[in-house]
């Protein structure tokens, strides 16, 4: 092992184009940790949030909360892992580099039969989907759900997710290209987002849905509010056009004794029961194929902010991975 591995370092935040390539010493895992050799790395939305100042984070900053690799070294007290061991995390940090320390007690182990590109790309999302499936909400068979950008990581998922339960699923996309891989995950209806509240009416004879996943935010909210049904409920996880203003509750009242709830992936891995739960499904789902993740760019670890850009230009689908 050299003394030196590729990071991807932030001095400031800013634009995409703060982060750069650099060369920084191999970490050395501490009690309770692994060192990392990092195989491939997830780029989710929170690193653009972090990177531009949204999410206070420290800088100089490395990115990264999700990767897949395999154990270089164990730090003392570790138990349950052991050099070579093939390894994932949804909540690592500084993940974007060639070596990183995870956390044993949030470290995941990958089955054999998913490969570590993969499991790169699915614990951040998969985890996610997973919680505002079962927890967020609990998704009865038969329900029906309205989720935002169907084509996304998390919407691919979660569309497939919601069909193994039964549930009908109307997503938004913005592209035909997306429409398509939308279909494919199993959604039954794909809407644009144009007019999309009163398409929902339509398509519910004038009810409304019993939930909307909304990870678009600023954009979608208001018509978000509009698609419920009455004492429906708006998970409101995500901002990707922007962070929604301050909420008149009155607006509740007013659309009909309706829930909103903004929830965060931490919140829903409480203890190690509920991470392995969640992960336990998620990877075993991905290994007997009743889970696909799509990995729908990949970029070298050099050209992240390439990767950022593609991100928050909605030129993405699917997951966003990159190869150190
Ligand atoms: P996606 O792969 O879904 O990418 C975002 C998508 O949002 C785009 O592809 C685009 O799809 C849609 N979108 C709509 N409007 C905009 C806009 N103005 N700018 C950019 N994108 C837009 O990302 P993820 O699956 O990684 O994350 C989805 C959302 O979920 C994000 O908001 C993220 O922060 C959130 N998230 C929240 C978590 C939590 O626990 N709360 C955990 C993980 C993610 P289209 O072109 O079809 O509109």
């Amino acid at each position: 092992m050299s003394e030196q591995c590729r990071a991807i370092v932030a001095d400031a935040p800013g634009g995409p184009n703060v982060l750069r390539i650099a060369e920084l010493p191999i970490p050395v895992a501490g009690p309770g940790e692994l060192l990392i050799h990092v195989a491939a790395i997830g780029v989710n939305f929170i690193e653009t949030y972090q990177r531009d100042g949204t999410y206070k984070v420290p800088f100089p900053f490395t990115p990264g909360a999700e990767a897949a690799g395999t154990v270089e070294a164990v730090g003392v007290g570790v138990s349950g892992f052991a050099v070579g061991d093939r390894v994932a995390t949804a909540e690592g940090h500084g993940c974007y580099a060639e070596y990183a320390i995870v956390p044993a007690a949030v470290a995941l182990h990958v089955p054999s039969a998913v490969p570590l590109d993969i499991a790169a790309a699915l614990p951040l999302q998969g985890m996610t989907a997973h919680y505002l499936l079962n927890s967020a909400y609990h998704v009865e068979p038969g329900q029906t759900v309205l989720l935002h950008a169907g084509a996304g990581g998390v919407g691919l998922l979660l569309t497939q997710m919601l069909k193994e339960r039964e549930a009908r699923v109307i997503t938004t996309v913005s592209t035909d290209e997306k429409e398509e891989l939308s279909r494919v995950a199993g959604a039954d209806e794909v809407l644009r987002y144009d007019g999309f509240a009163d398409a929902v009416r339509e398509i519910t004879d004038g009810d409304g849905v019993d939930v909307v996943y909304d990870g678009v935010g600023k954009a979608t909210f208001d018509g978000s509010l509009a698609s419920l049904r009455t004492r429906g409920t708006l998970v409101l996880f995500g901002g990707a056009s922007g962070q929604v203003p301050p909420l008149d509750l009155q607006r509740l009242n007013a659309g009909g004794s309706l829930f909103v709830t903004r929830p965060k992936l931490g919140d829903y891995l409480l203890n190690p029961q509920e991470r392995t739960w969640r992960a336990t499904e998620v990877f075993q789902a991905a290994a007997t194929g009743h889970l696909t993740a799509r990995i729908g760019a990949t970029f070298p670890l050099a050209d992240a902010g390439a990767a950022h850009t593609a991100l928050q230009s909605r030129a993405t689908t699917g997951k966003v991975i990159l190869l150190p």
